[in-house]
């Protein structure tokens, strides 16, 4: 309800009916696209214009969700929206954080492995240390929204669920990293959770609501 009242109100002010989403990756397209649902403005892939991926050349979430945001308004036209989002572990110091996509990509060519990879070599890289080692972990998620291409104040938010990492893989739902992300307190991984609870809990749910507010206090 808040989402809808947000959006309607902000689509009035601005006069925007159309949106392009800079992700390739078909788990948060799914998500975003469901999360957008009610919001008046059409939502459209950046695969319907052809968008290749933006190259991520940033050190941090913030730079790279800009540059994502900024390659698609630049090659649609169209006010355009980015995530950029990754997993942090803290006894891997960070890691592996804006790599999250290309944790186990071919060091040669850079070529992504995928989810299964991926949720392999973090088993693999938590098993080196001692059974009692803390496995705290959280997902960060920062939206960047920008007008135009040239955009000099995109609109920013960001959002982090805390976890920890598991042992083995649990859990059919969700993409990436979700089997293997234990949730405090629902005492399942975030690919277990229905769909609706992980889009209330997590950090894209979260950073969603953010932005929403935003729109609906100042509009664009
Ligand atoms: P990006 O497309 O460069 O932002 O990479 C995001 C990567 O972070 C994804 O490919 C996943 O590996 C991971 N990730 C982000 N959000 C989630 C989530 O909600 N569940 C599981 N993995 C996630």
């Amino acid at each position: 309800v808040r989402r809808d009242r947000y959006f309607s109100r902000h689509a009035r002010w601005c006069g925007m009916t159309r949106l392009v989403l800079a992700t390739g990756n078909a788990g948060k397209l799914k998500e975003l696209q469901a999360l957008l649902a009610d919001s008046g403005v059409e939502v459209l892939s950046q695969k319907v214009f052809d968008v290749p991926d933006a190259d991520e050349t940033g050190l941090s979430f913030v730079e790279n969700a800009i540059l994502k945001a900024r390659h698609a308004a630049r090659l649609t036209g169209l006010p355009a929206l980015a995530d950029d989002s990754g997993l942090v572990v803290d006894v891997l110091l960070g890691a592996p954080g804006i790599y999250s996509a290309r944790y186990a990509a071919d060091p040669v060519t850079g070529e992504p492995a995928g989810d299964a990879a991926n949720n392999a070599k973090l088993i693999a890289a938590m098993a080196e240390f001692p059974a009692d080692t803390p496995r705290t972990a959280r997902f960060v998620c920062v939206l960047a929204f920008v007008r135009h291409a040239d955009d000099p104040l995109p609109v920013l938010c960001q959002a982090v669920w805390e976890g920890e990492i598991a042992s083995a893989l649990s859990g059919a739902g969700g993409f990436g990293y979700d089997p293997l992300f234990v949730v405090p307190g629902e005492g399942m991984t975030s690919a277990e959770l229905p769909r609706e609870r992980k889009a209330q809990l997590s950090h894209r749910g979260q950073a969603l609501l953010q932005l929403m507010a935003r729109w609906g206090e100042t509009g664009l």
